[in-house]
């Protein structure tokens, strides 16, 4: 029996946001497009569903308000109060104080020159967002409203709307060429059998290596092989695989990953769905607190700066010490000042003692821990804690220091919450073009192949700042499917 074939024109491979934006944005330029994608029907959206907001600069209110959905005019006024600015240099400096100045420039001036507009594109096509303002955050002042899920269902609604067909159950195996090497196609395995999708140009999009443990294990160090995912089962590093066999370049950082601190009992994965909160098993509330290992020991400064500017590398910090576990420690203070968030259901002990709750949490030095804690205690600076400003209130004297937010652990009760490292995806990925070509090993892009979504290398190294993902994703994700677009309009003629 032949192969089943579909001719058209743009080839978009993932159903996540990079993907659904490219996918848009080629429809939108007038061509046919496809969409095929690994997950069934029902666990569709990739991490993309699974995520809160996206970083953009923006110049105050004039410029959220039009975003936002459902909002009071009380909350108006009180976020009002709070908001402020974040402009392009803020986003462009924070890129490279995270990577340590290692991003690509040229890819990051892409990605804080289009995000605004890229939002307004959204937005024009009925995503909504809703304030965050009131958690302590630096720069995601909004989130998608019904969260990564809502966004996602939005965009498939839109492709639905314009025509745009999204094949489930669909793995992309293979690049089909012709005989000057110009992209032509997909070859996929569906649940009917292999099917060749033949077109002008392919957008390639579905995601990074994160799921995988060979590729993990190769590339980040055998501690990541058995980690826990934080999203879905299905990036597989498959793009990655076969752009690199047409001969792609492999760019940017493929040592290193975002990975941040999880509930010690979360799955081992998660996949869409509309009960699915991503960011359900995420304890994100360590930089109030302290974080020791099992010999009871820091091991980090837990308030370096904003949480969203450090969470992505505080699981590999965590995988790194004993057991791959480390415990969060709070008192009574930090309820009281509400900045124990989103721990409703975690996994967690609490005591009167502090003894007693080294014990539960199962710290084989306790005295140790006694130690770090008073050590800690006495290091502390006077200066007034403030939650949502870089505060300065360090403690000095001790390894590591402690630059913000530093609290005496003294009045009971005092919680613990064991936490785990979790992958959320890997760092590593294609060499593209400002345009969002993919580029050859020989320098050249490659006719008729594009990349957008963690499949882009260069942007990230060894830290992130949170939000920038999802972001990346529509700027690329628009990037590649208009000029996908346009090479298959002008090869068609
Ligand atoms: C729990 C969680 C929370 C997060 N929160 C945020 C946040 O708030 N803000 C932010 O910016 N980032 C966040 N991230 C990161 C964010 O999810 C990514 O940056 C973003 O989703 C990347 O988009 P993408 O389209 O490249 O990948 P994805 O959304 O993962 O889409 C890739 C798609 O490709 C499909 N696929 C894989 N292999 C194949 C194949 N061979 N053939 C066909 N299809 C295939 C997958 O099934 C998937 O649907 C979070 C991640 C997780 C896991």
């Amino acid at each position: 029996m032949l192969d089943k074939e579909v001719q058209t024109q743009v080839i978009v491979v993932g159903a996540g946001n990079a993907a659904l934006s490219a996918a848009v944005a080629a429809r939108e330029r007038g061509a046919d497009v496809v969409v095929l994608e690994k997950a069934p029907r029902q666990h569709r959206g990739g991490n993309s569903a699974l995520t809160v907001h996206m970083r953009f600069p923006y110049d105050g209110m004039a410029d959220l308000t039009p975003l936002l959905s459902g909002v009071s005019s009380a909350d108006l006024r009180r976020m009002t109060d709070r908001v402020g600015r974040y402009t392009r240099a803020d986003y462009y400096d924070d890129i490279m104080t995270v990577t340590e100045g290692k991003s690509d420039p040229e890819l990051a001036e892409v990605l804080v020159a289009e995000a605004a507009s890229a939002v307004r594109w959204m937005s024009s096509y009925g995503h909504t967002w809703i304030p965050t303002y009131t958690n302590p955050v630096s720069a995601n002042v909004v989130s998608f409203n019904g969260g990564g899920y809502g966004l996602q269902e939005q965009w498939f609604r839109t492709t639905g709307k314009l025509g745009i067909s999204v094949h489930y159950d669909t793995s992309a195996i293979g690049l089909l060429h012709d005989s000057r090497d110009s992209i032509t196609g997909v070859r996929t395995k569906t649940t009917q059998g292999y099917c060749n999708f033949r077109g002008k140009a392919v957008v390639l999009a579905c995601g990074s290596f994160e799921s995988n443990p060979e590729m993990r294990a190769r590339h980040l160090g055998r501690s990541w092989q058995n980690v826990k995912l934080r999203g879905v089962p299905y990036n597989t590093g498959d793009g990655l695989t076969m752009a690199m066999e047409s001969g792609a370049l492999p760019y940017g950082s493929w040592s290193s990953c975002h990975a941040s601190p999880q509930d010690l009992n979360r799955p081992a994965f998660d996949v869409p769905g509309p009960d699915i909160r991503g960011d359900f098993w995420s304890r994100y509330s360590y930089p109030f607190g302290i974080m020791v290992n099992l010999n009871g020991h820091r091991f980090i400064d837990e308030g370096e700066t904003w949480r969203g500017l450090t969470y992505a590398k505080i699981g590999r910090a965590i995988l790194a010490q004993p057991q791959g576990i480390a415990f969060q420690i709070f008192d009574r203070k930090h309820r009281q000042m509400e900045v124990i968030r989103g721990y409703e259901e975690a996994t967690g002990f609490k005591a009167n003692t502090l003894e007693n709750l080294a014990r539960q949490l199962g710290i084989l030095d306790i005295a140790g821990f006694l130690y770090t804690v008073g050590e800690f205690n006495t290091a502390i600076q006077p200066g007034e804690f403030n939650p949502f400003r870089l505060d300065g209130k360090s403690a000095i004297g001790i390894t590591p220091p402690r630059s913000n937010w530093a609290l005496p652990i003294d009045t009971p009760p005092f919680e613990g919450f064991p936490v785990v490292c979790g992958m959320t995806f890997t760092f590593g990925g294609l060499r593209i073009t400002p345009e969002a070509q993919v580029v050859h090993t020989l320098g050249h892009p490659i006719p008729g192949l594009y990349a957008a979504g963690e499949m882009v290398g260069g942007l990230w190294h060894g830290n992130y700042p949170s939000g920038a993902g999802m972001m990346a994703g529509t700027v690329f994700g628009r990037i590649s499917g208009t000029n996908a677009a346009e090479e298959a309009l002008q090869n068609n003629k």
